[in-house]
């Protein structure tokens, strides 16, 4: 891995002061460039950040956490068994009606309880919801 120098504050290169404003915000794959005025001196410098993380960020962060999660144990489990592949192209071909992803979710939970056991998941019923909304959720990435 690259060393990165890191700043812990970050002052006007000309000045020194620590005020400025950020103006404009430029990137690419992997540096995000902030331009900044100094507001004591006026000088134009910038700010080079390397992106180090993606997080999702909002309300709904712990619900996606949730759906991530299930999405992830279903594509390992789809990778291994036959039956629910066989389900899962049949819930495709049929463009994802309700009732196959409802025999699909009573399937999974029934088949492989255990595997979605974490004390993270909700309870049963609120699981069946979530799972229904995963595997939707991937039907629409890739169907
Ligand atoms: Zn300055």
């Amino acid at each position: 891995m690259d060393t990165i120098e890191t700043i812990d504050v970050i002052k006007c290169p000309d000045c020194e002061s620590i005020s400025y404003l950020s103006y404009q915000e430029l990137y690419d794959d992997e540096w995000i460039s902030l331009q900044c005025n100094c507001l004591t001196c006026k000088a134009k410098f910038q700010i080079n950040y390397r992106a180090v993380g993606i997080d999702i960020i909002g309300p709904d962060r712990e619900q996606r956490e949730i759906k991530r999660q299930l999405r992830k144990i279903f594509l390992d489990l789809l990778k291994r068994d036959r039956d629910l592949r066989i389900k899962y192209d049949q819930l495709i071909d049929s463009e994802c009606e309700e009732n196959k992803l409802k025999e699909i979710v009573k399937y999974l939970l029934n088949e492989y309880s255990p595997a979605f056991e974490d004390k993270l998941l909700p309870g049963r019923e609120e699981k069946e919801k979530y799972l229904a909304d995963a595997i939707q959720v991937l039907y629409e990435i890739d169907p």
